[in-house]
């Protein structure tokens, strides 16, 4: 600890001197965070954004306290804060770092943790940009996890490491690629074309005759073109109709313009109401950021030693394989599904390390259920599937009661276990990583 109180003053400036902090470097990979564990930017703003990007993006940087002296674009969403705030915060981020503990091939949502539980003041900023499709990004996410950014971001709210705050903006995306530049323009009910024209209309009582005002207008009084009568009072002559608009192209009047959205990016038409509608939030820290900055990674790793443990990436091409065989030969073949349903909130109450062990437990029990012919599979954190080979979705009836008694594993109790079973073959019209994901997102949805 006293290693890192007498870190707390130790920073290093990128940019000109400030104050008496004369540790000056002039490009990011000179930081040296072993003896200056913190940084300010004294830049100009553009570069300056062009710095936090660097940092945030670096893998050995990207944690550590950066503040700046000036405002930039980017600045309230990647540093730590500014010079009034600096010497408050670093303690704090530093006291934090320190207790991290790291697991050496960090998980999107890890990393995700572990920047964000150090800083009591934490919160993931959007900025909007015409240069994003979506018309809105998180560059903090952006930085620290590239491509997963926004894959990550809804797992995270999945899992409560991130809780949605503060509600920016509501967007209405392209139905098709989900772009936010969309145009809108209003047609003509009749023919659609967009050569319309909001003009007053006048209805001659006399004749009946409807058309536009400038018609009725002869040498500046107003007389009706078909019945040659002179209108002079509004209510008793004539009246306004209710059609304010004409398409100059088919000529039809009408009272309403509907209005199309067309997409800039994808060149799709569609009706405003087709558009998706999207929320946008800040987010701040939720409950599982703790558990994971403190005890390491938020993936459990199941001791699958039973049957024939398979990766993710083959669980599909297995599954296509017993399909086509089945089709020849006939006979029977299950999958199925068991899905930790509130696992999250089982992390949290119980703290990931006490999770790991009685779930390590729950699942030496599951073994004895299955067979050495059985396949199974980790799909993700709270997901299991199996194959069965050789058994009919008859018999899954007795093996899923089964499996909802093993539930009473001390400490498990509160834990919710969905068992589904689904039988193969997968139709020969589909490719069997689409009719699992289909199925996954049937069976598995988040409150
Ligand atoms: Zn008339
Ligand atoms: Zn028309
Ligand atoms: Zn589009």
């Amino acid at each position: 600890m006293t290693r890192v109180a007498e870190n707390y003053t130790k920073v290093q400036v990128i940019g000109d001197p400030v104050q008496d902090m004369m540790d000056c470097v002039d490009k990011v990979s000179l930081w040296d965070i072993d003896s200056h564990p913190s940084v300010l930017l004294n830049v100009e703003p553009s570069r300056q954004d062009e710095l936090l990007v660097e940092i945030r993006c670096d893998d050995m940087r990207r944690l550590q306290p950066v503040f700046c002296v000036v405002k930039s674009k980017l600045s309230d969403v990647l540093a730590d804060g500014y010079l009034g705030d600096m010497w408050e915060r670093i303690p704090q981020v530093l006291d934090r770092l320190a207790l991290l503990h790291f697991s050496p091939h960090p998980e999107s949502l890890d990393l995700i943790a572990w920047y964000c539980w150090p800083r009591s003041y934490f919160h993931v900023h959007p900025v909007w940009s015409a240069e994003y499709q979506k018309g809105y990004s998180y560059p903090l996410l952006d930085c620290l996890l590239g491509g997963e950014a926004e894959l990550a971001l809804s797992r995270a709210v999945d899992h409560h490491l991130l809780v949605p705050g503060k509600l920016i903006d509501r967007l209405r995306l392209c139905r098709v690629c989900h772009g936010s530049r969309i145009n809108f323009v209003d047609v003509c009910p009749e023919c659609n074309s967009i050569d319309i024209h909001l003009k007053p209309g006048v209805h001659c009582f006399i004749c009946g005759y409807v058309d536009d005002q400038d018609v009725f207008m002869q040498s500046g009084i107003m007389q009706c073109p078909k019945c040659s009568t002179r209108l002079r009072h509004i209510g008793v002559d004539y009246d306004r109709p209710l059609e304010r608009y004409s398409c100059l192209s088919c000529y039809a009047r009408f009272i309403e313009a509907p209005v199309k959205a067309r997409c800039h990016d994808c060149g799709e038409i569609q009706s405003p109401d087709d558009l998706t509608v999207s929320p946008v939030h800040e987010f701040t820290l939720g409950k599982l950021a703790r558990q994971i900055a403190l005890e390491g990674s938020h993936m459990l790793h199941l001791p699958l030693t039973w049957g024939a443990p398979l990766t993710v990436d083959h669980l599909p091409w297995l599954m296509q394989w017993v399909s086509s065989n089945q089709r020849r030969y006939g006979g029977d073949n299950t999958m199925m599904m068991i899905w930790l349903s509130n696992l999250a909130e089982v992390k949290i109450s119980l703290g990931l390390t006490k999770a790991q062990e009685r779930i390590t437990e729950l699942v030496k029990r599951m073994q004895k259920l299955f067979r050495e012919t059985d396949v199974v599979c980790q799909y993700s954190d709270d997901v299991l599937i199996l194959l069965l080979s050789h058994t009919s979705d008859k018999v899954w009836e007795v093996l899923r009661n089964r499996i909802s008694t093993l539930g009473d594993v001390e400490g498990l109790e509160q834990l919710k276990l969905i068992v589904e079973v689904k039988a193969l073959p997968v139709p020969e019209d589909q490719i069997a990583e689409d009719w699992l994901k289909a199925w996954l997102a049937e069976v598995v949805h988040y409150e």
